[in-house]
């Protein structure tokens, strides 16, 4: 049928299939064939130099801009993780995150 597209579900994809490939309606990533990784269910991002600078994993807004996740604050996206595996960083909105208290140190 013409202009009816093809849905298929993978991995926890939810994938909309056309002449081009897949495309994930969760993770809002395209293939040429079926991935065979699974579905980190959010918004992804290839790299660093790909991820908008307010979206940071813990360990970054940490260390750089002293800050950290709130308490019931969700990741909005996930970046490939480094090395291998198919393991996935968590990425949080800075603009939800709480500043770093620091401790005064006692002399
Ligand atoms: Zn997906």
């Amino acid at each position: 049928m013409m202009g009816e597209l093809e849905i298929v579900k993978h991995l926890g994809h939810v994938m909309v299939r056309d002449k081009s490939g897949f495309y994930c309606e969760k993770c809002h990533f395209h293939w040429k064939s079926q991935p065979k990784t699974s579905c980190p269910t959010l918004p992804r991002y290839r790299n660093m130099r790909e991820t908008p600078e307010i979206f940071q994993p813990a360990s970054e807004m940490r260390r750089t801009y002293r800050m950290k996740p709130a308490p019931d604050q969700k990741p909005v996206a996930v970046r490939r993780g480094l090395g291998r595996g198919h393991q996935w960083t968590l990425l949080y909105d800075i603009r939800e995150c709480v500043p770093i208290r620091r401790r005064k140190k006692r002399t």
